[in-house]
């Protein structure tokens, strides 16, 4: 089984079956050693609905994808087996059913020693019970997060679980360091000051926008700490401006450009990277497929990691 894309020199880019990359769509059972795979679910979405079709537009928004990285110097399908193994199953009218699906099928794939994952959301409720089953094999991680906003908010119309609480309770159930939390791209918007009440007492590295442009990128990427243990990275397409992602669920005005995050992703020293995802991707919101190919570009970056 050859691990590699369809070749648009062979195949134009615009034809064949859309799988993440033009890679082989395979079981999950494959011997590839990065799945790329999609959940599609957004139930815990608190304004646009819409990221449960995600997967599909960025797949086909993927079809631009190539394997090599110029300043990298580096070549994807030369380095590791990547493979896209589908989507996870997801109850879309049940939240608690859906939880137990996604932890149930990332320990599947968690199951082979070093197979990693590259997960496209749905909604930024999906990565609590990835990070369940990341957590149960590495122990408490540490995260880097990639948002608008903070995602330790209270619960809503008394419902504990919805997009905007994932870090808290992955804090809460000890699934993360928060010491060992990185915040990118915040600007709010908050309520009131209460709401910074979480990420002060927990101590978290939480960075504005502020942060990055007051210096300037060159400068911010210098401030960065390095990640020695098991690391996720959880990118928020909303941590973008809507100028550069304005397909998504809860957009903040004032964010970063697509490019800021691909640098600020290049320099982040990482050593072993267990999983990742890119969530908020509200493809009826999108137009001329921007945010999906930042989508594409960010997973292009992960992979690296990987
Ligand atoms: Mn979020
Ligand atoms: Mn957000």
């Amino acid at each position: 089984m050859k691990y590699e894309p369809l070749s648009g020199r062979e195949f134009p880019r615009y034809s064949g079956i859309k799988t993440f990359f033009r890679l082989p769509h395979v079981s999950l059972n494959a011997d590839y050693d990065v799945a790329l795979v999609g959940v599609p679910y957004d139930g815990g979405v608190s304004y646009r609905p819409g990221a449960r079709f995600a997967p599909t537009h960025v797949r086909q928004a993927s079809s631009l994808g190539r394997g090599y990285h110029w300043s990298r110097a580096e070549h994807l399908w030369e380095k590791r087996k990547f493979a896209d193994i589908g989507d996870c199953p997801t109850v879309p009218i049940h939240q608690e059913q859906t939880y137990a699906r996604i932890e149930n099928f990332f320990t599947s794939i968690l199951k082979s020693k070093n197979k990693k994952f590259i997960a496209v959301g749905g909604d930024h409720s999906i990565t609590l019970p990835i990070l369940r089953s990341v957590s149960k094999k590495y122990g408490v991680l540490s995260l880097i997060h990639f948002d608008a906003h903070l995602d330790t908010y209270p619960a809503a119309w008394d419902c504990e679980y919805h997009h905007g609480t994932f870090l808290r309770h992955a804090v809460e159930e000890n699934l993360v360091d928060p010491k060992n939390v990185l915040q990118i791209g915040l600007r709010g918007p908050l309520v009131g000051k209460d709401d910074l009440a979480f990420v002060k007492k927990y101590g978290m590295r939480s960075t504005t926008i502020d942060d990055i442009r007051k210096n300037g990128l060159e400068s911010f990427i210098k401030t960065l700490p390095k990640f020695t243990g098991p690391t996720y990275i959880t990118f928020d397409i909303d941590s973008l401006d809507p100028a550069f992602a304005p397909g998504t669920g809860t957009p903040v005005v004032g964010g970063l450009t697509t490019y800021e995050a691909q640098i600020i992703l290049r320099s982040l020293q990482i050593k072993n990277l267990v999983g990742a995802d890119v969530v908020e991707i509200s493809p009826s919101y999108d137009h001329a497929d921007i945010t999906a190919l930042a989508a594409v570009a960010v997973m292009f970056e992960l992979m690296f990691f990987c």
